[in-house]
């Protein structure tokens, strides 16, 4: 069955080149970009050793799948960096039980992740185009305990609120209120905060009527749109 496989796909690419592993590649990503770099969350590096990364990049730049950086998925957004998407997801600290909030689908990927470490995961897209595709690739990859739908995240998803975690995973100009609203009591907020260069990663914790908020990390978003997010600019 491999060799088939390896047979049919070099024929398809025409280089003669062998097929790239993407397994091997994977392991060496988990190894050398996050547990290198201090993440430390066993259940999120199995997540990341598990989820392939590649099905959810397209097809030109699919051998980029692994590397170290964020990429293209069309519509002028992207997938983030492996490394970010461990941070953020650690940062949530899930234990297995918990409903999340993405706001951010873009390819997918983040949310795959997400629906190996918690119960059930919800998230949100605003291009449909996107949307349409990362339902796909989820499907494809049998992940049932994900919910997308399209529209506007800053306004969260009050019919399922509740949430025990939150991730943004676009660049916030502050915290949409609606995202604090629907915490649960001592959930996790995860969101970028700044401007439209340069955000810090926070993790805001929600205690009654309080919030703490602790920076986890730099890092450099596509800007967040919707009625909490940037005004759409030309283009864009
Ligand atoms: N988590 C994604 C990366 C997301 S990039 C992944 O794993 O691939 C950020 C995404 O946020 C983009 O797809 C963008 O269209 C989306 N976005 C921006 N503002 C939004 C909003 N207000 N509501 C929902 N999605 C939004």
């Amino acid at each position: 069955m491999t060799s088939w496989f390896r047979n049919r796909r070099s024929k398809v690419n025409g280089s003669g080149a062998p097929p790239a592993d993407y397994a091997a590649l994977r392991q060496a990503m988990v190894e050398e970009q996050l547990v290198a770099r201090g993440i430390s969350d066993p259940r999120v590096l199995d997540a990341m050793r598990t989820v392939p990364r590649d099905a959810f990049v397209p097809e030109e730049i699919r051998p980029l799948a692994y590397t170290d950086q964020p990429l293209p998925v069309g519509e002028g957004q992207t997938i983030s960096q492996p490394y970010m998407v461990a941070v953020m997801t650690e940062a949530l600290e899930l234990t297995g039980g918990e409903r999340v909030l993405e706001v951010g689908t873009g390819s997918g990927y983040q949310a795959a992740v997400l629906a190996r470490l918690a119960r059930e995961v919800f998230t949100i897209e605003q291009r449909e185009v996107l949307a349409r595709a990362a339902i796909e690739r989820l499907v494809r990859l049998g992940l049932s305990n994900v919910h997308v739908r399209i529209g506007d995240g800053t306004l969260g998803w009050p019919e399922q609120a509740p949430f025990d975690a939150i991730v943004v995973t676009a660049a916030a100009p502050r915290i949409p209120p609606p995202l604090l609203e629907q915490l649960a009591e001592g959930g996790r907020l995860v969101i970028p905060v700044g401007d439209e260069h340069q955000q810090e990663l926070w993790q805001v914790r929600k205690h009654g009527t309080q919030i703490s908020t602790r920076v986890v990390n730099y890092c450099r978003f596509v800007p967040l749109r919707g009625q909490y997010g940037w005004p759409e600019t030309e283009g864009q």
